[in-house]
């Protein structure tokens, strides 16, 4: 039987760098656009990870903002893709989309390509929290490019949400994520603002010109966030990722499931189900080492049985379905649900997560490893 798996595709070329992003993305650079492309071209044709017991159904181009790459640049990585791996199982094909950066044309180019699910980085419906957030797209721009993946014949749409931001009131999150819902997307993420280093957010909170939400506040609107997509009928299947039924996102679910994955572009990380790998976070660097035939990955690394059953425990634990109670110990598992109370229980040979434990996710699933 082999092995779901994926592939990512990094693709680095921004509008601008917004002020939170702590991705690898690079902004005014578009002029490389050509050159990227054949280079991550050759990066497919010389990756020697061996899938022969892999069954790939997933694509997922993110970034970076891939949508600002015409389709004849697409279908020239999608055919080096396609001329290497058998793709004749692929299921879910995604490509990432910012407002205003996706004209109706290319989604219907992207469409006639084969992929079939759309993710539009929205963040916010409030003029005033975009503008925080540096983002350059309208809030009319959300809604005209919703539609035009509609015309474009997207029935798999995401909608990526940031909330609880500096500035940000309940009433403003809960007014656009009753929006968003209204336009019925078939997934949404919803993030709380994380604060990264190396970000401009970063300097201006360590300068004390921006104070972040308290975490007991984050913690108060993420249950109540819970409990508006529940009761819209967009379960939480992932802490952060609320879908209909049958419209999680496959590609994602490799990851919490430790499920291998091919990766290519700047700063894309690799898994083979032992090792793990990522590579050079520079698009200069990654370009001329590729050119000169050396190898763009700077890191790598092979874990233990135990290292990848605390994974399994860690990423397993964020999903509704939980973990199987094989993965933790028994003794461990008692102590953990008596210093958790309310926050763990126990079903069908599943451990999973209560709301409220999934706001102390993290912790927890310290406890709970090896
Ligand atoms: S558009 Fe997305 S990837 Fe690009 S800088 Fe902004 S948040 Fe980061």
């Amino acid at each position: 039987m082999k092995t779901p798996a994926g592939i990512y595709i990094h693709i680095p070329f921004c509008a601008i760098k917004c002020m939170y992003c702590d991705f690898y993305s690079i902004a005014e650079k578009e002029d490389a656009i050509p050159r990227f492309v054949k280079t991550i071209v050759s990066e497919i044709e010389q990756c020697n990870v061996d899938t022969t017991n892999w069954n790939i159904n997933t694509i997922f181009i993110g970034g970076g903002t891939p949508s600002l790459l015409d389709s004849e640049h697409i279908e020239i990585i999608l055919k080096a893709l396609q001329t290497k791996y058998d793709l004749s199982q692929l299921s879910e094909f995604t490509i990432e989309a910012n407002p205003g950066e996706a004209p109706k044309n290319r989604l219907i180019d992207f469409r006639s390509l084969g992929i079939n699910r759309l993710s539009i980085g929205v963040q916010s419906l409030e003029p005033d929290i975009l503008r925080f957030l540096t983002r350059i797209h309208t809030v009319e721009q959300v809604f005209e490019t919703f539609e035009n993946a509609r015309s474009a014949r997207f029935d798999n749409v995401n909608c990526d949400l940031i909330y609880s931001i500096p500035g940000q009131s309940w009433d403003i999150w809960n007014r656009d994520l009753n929006k968003i819902l209204d336009l019925g997307p078939e997934h949404i993420s919803a993030y709380t603002l994380t604060l990264e280093k190396g970000t401009n957010l970063f300097k201006l909170v360590k300068g004390k010109q921006v104070k972040m939400p308290n975490d007991d506040k984050t913690s108060k609107w993420f249950l109540k966030t819970h409990e508006i997509f529940d009761s819209r009928g967009y379960p939480s299947y992932e802490i952060s990722n609320f879908s209909l039924r049958g419209f999680e996102c496959l590609h994602n679910l490799h990851y919490w499931k430790i499920y291998p994955y091919l990766a290519f572009g700047p700063s894309a990380h690799g898994f083979d189900g032992k090792n793990r790998w990522s590579n050079i976070r520079h698009l200069d660097g990654y370009m001329d080492k590729i050119e000169s035939n050396k190898s763009p990955i700077t890191f790598r690394e092979s874990l233990t049985e135990n290292q990848i059953q605390n994974e399994k425990i860690g990423f397993g634990l964020r999903m509704a379905k939980g973990i199987n109670e094989k993965l933790v110990d028994k003794d461990i598992l008692k102590k953990a649900i008596q210093k958790w109370p309310n926050c763990i229980h126990v079903q069908n040979h599943f451990i999973q997560l209560t709301q409220n434990g999934l706001v102390f996710a993290d912790a927890i699933s310290v406890d709970l490893m090896l």
